[in-house]
């Protein structure tokens, strides 16, 4: 029906049906990036603020489109989760950067990989035994793994999250809560978790000493860390002002575009030495 005097009617058919046709590309594209190899790793570095030494790497996923471009995993992983691809998707992730930590290894420097586990992939019953299985593919000791969660992960399913996060911790890896403060945060969750580290959102980290509110927050999830003997990372840092304020606050751990922005394997090592000579 193309009428006048319809046209913002139509104009909002359109646009759905327009994001409806793109979504339905983008599963399309998604189901052959991994054959077609589009996806590739990046790994940003993990400081330890008191030691000032790169303790480990979060790895990152990198969509090279064939026609789009870079794809912002933000745009692609919520899509990926919908349809389940995100299972085979994750599996690559950790298998590549299993591969990655072995092969820096072998040129003796040994980090602690973080990875990144979407809720999607909690869900799945062989997820646990697909972990230590990959670990042991690549001849990784399981404490040089670490999983980050975000709190929405606990949500579905409690006590299955709990059983299987506490069979990953007990083999030895180390889980992380992403974005801790931006989802249900729940103290009740934390205690049943076998949690270690806390990353405090990058959200309250852009802001810190300029918003007073972003500053409490950070604050506060640095003192609950500390009560309950887990290490804060902070994500996000930009400036030497937020990396001195974060370090004499007593937060452990951050990365950020101040240290260094997700980078390339070959360039990984070159700035770990640079770093630690500085
Ligand atoms: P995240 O896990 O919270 O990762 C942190 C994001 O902040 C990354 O964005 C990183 O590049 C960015 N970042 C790091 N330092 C700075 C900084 O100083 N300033 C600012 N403004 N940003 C910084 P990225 O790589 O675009 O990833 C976005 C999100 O996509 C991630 O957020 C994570 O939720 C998801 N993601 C990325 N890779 C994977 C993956 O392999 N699996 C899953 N399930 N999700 C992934
Ligand atoms: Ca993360
Ligand atoms: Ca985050
Ligand atoms: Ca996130």
């Amino acid at each position: 029906a193309k009428q006048t005097g319809h046209n913002h009617f139509q104009f909002y058919v359109a646009s759905i049906d327009k994001e409806i046709r793109e979504r339905k590309q983008m599963e399309k594209d998604l189901a052959q990036a991994l054959a077609n190899h589009e996806f590739h790793l990046v790994y940003q570095p993990q400081i330890n603020l008191e030691t000032r030494r790169v303790i480990g790497a979060e790895a990152l996923l990198r969509w090279e489109h064939p026609e789009h471009g870079m794809i912002p995993p933000d745009l692609f992983i919520p899509v990926a989760e919908a349809n389940g691809s995100i299972v085979e998707i994750g599996q690559w992730v950790l298998d590549q950067a299993c591969w990655q930590a072995a092969r820096w290894a072998s040129e003796g420097t040994h980090l602690r990989i973080a990875v990144n586990l979407s809720a999607v992939q909690l869900r799945q019953e062989s997820i646990v035994d697909d972990i230590l299985n990959t670990l042991k593919r690549h001849n990784i000791p399981a404490g040089r793994l670490e999983l980050e969660v975000t709190e929405t992960s606990f949500m579905t399913n409690l006590t299955d999250a709990v059983a299987k996060l506490h069979r990953l911790h007990r083999a030895g890896i180390s889980i992380a809560v992403d974005d801790f403060g931006t989802g249900y945060s729940s103290l009740t969750y934390l205690k049943q978790m076998p949690v270690q580290h806390l990353k405090i959102d990058k959200q309250f980290i852009r802001d810190l000493l300029i918003n007073e509110e972003d500053t409490r927050i950070a604050n506060t999830i640095i003192d609950l860390g500390k009560s309950l003997n887990l290490t804060v990372v902070a994500e996000g840092v930009e400036t030497a002002e937020q990396e001195y304020y974060l370090s004499q606050r007593g937060c452990a751990l951050a990365q950020g575009y101040f240290f260094s922005k997700p980078l390339l394997p070959r360039d990984f090592a070159n700035f770990v030495q640079t770093f630690h000579a500085r």
